[in-house]
């Protein structure tokens, strides 16, 4: 333990901490994310293999439990029982804010409606590392995360956005980057998007353009990695 380390307050027993981690840059990972896992009883990881590594490289051990969507129901039990005997839990996913997009919520409120205690660790999240370099606006947006899978509901989703004044927000995976872009062209077809791609690693890049500009662009460079997708306000049209 060094001298700055002595002056903080231990972790509170009976707590749980959402601690965020990085989503393609280890340097953004916070001395206070470094210090909990540290200080914590155990971690409930979204992949324990993927977090062990992670554990790893900043030269820590702990135990490991996993919480992914399909055990999320069970694993909450648990880790209430965890917490109701004073341990302190960590809850880390694959990459950036736990809950976004990423199992935490159930646990969150399974937690607080025990009346036990909840604290969030922030640090990387893709939302707000999209939105923040983008150039639109950041007043006002709404975060879609992924659409459904089913085609009629992706449309129906974006269609009832259309109105919406602020700047909307979604997550893509690189298999649908392509039929998103299609979807956007039919529903904001002369509106601003931006593409965020692969953020805080080494080919990150932000492409602006029409939906029908920037599929050509995908199709010429078959771009890899992981998106956010931004679409410019009704209002800024
Ligand atoms: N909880 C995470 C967060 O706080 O951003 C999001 C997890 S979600 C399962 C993964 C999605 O986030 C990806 O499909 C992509 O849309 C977005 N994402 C995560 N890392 C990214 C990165 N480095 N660059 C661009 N998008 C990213």
């Amino acid at each position: 333990m060094n001298e700055s380390e002595k002056t903080l307050p231990p972790l509170t027993p009976g707590t749980l901490y959402l601690v965020a981690t990085p989503i393609g840059n280890l340097e953004d990972m916070t001395f206070r994310a470094v210090r909990v896992l540290k200080e914590c009883d155990v971690v409930a990881a979204e992949d324990t293999r993927r977090t062990g590594q992670l554990l790893k490289h900043f030269g820590l051990s702990k135990p490991m439990l996993s919480y992914f969507q399909f055990n999320e129901a069970k694993r909450s039990e648990e880790i209430l029982d965890r917490l109701k005997r004073g341990e302190k839990v960590a809850l880390v996913t694959d990459a950036g804010s736990p809950g976004i997009s990423d199992p935490g919520e159930r646990v969150v409120r399974a937690v607080r409606e025990a009346g036990l205690r909840v604290e969030s660790v922030p640090g990387p999240c893709a939302l707000v590392a999209a939105l923040t370099a983008s150039g639109l606006p950041t007043d006002e947006f709404h975060f879609i995360g992924f659409l459904p899978h089913k085609s009629g509901q992706r449309r129906k989703q974006l269609e009832a956005l259309k109105q919406f004044a602020g700047t909307l927000v979604l997550y893509e995976s690189p298999y649908r980057i392509e039929k998103l872009l299609v979807e956007l062209g039919e529903v904001f077809a002369e509106r601003q998007v931006v593409l965020a791609r692969e953020l805080t690693k080494k080919f990150e890049e932000f492409l602006r353009g029409t939906p029908a500009e920037l599929l050509e662009v995908t199709q010429k460079r078959s771009l890899k990695g992981e998106f956010v997708v931004m679409v410019r306000g009704v209002a800024e049209d």
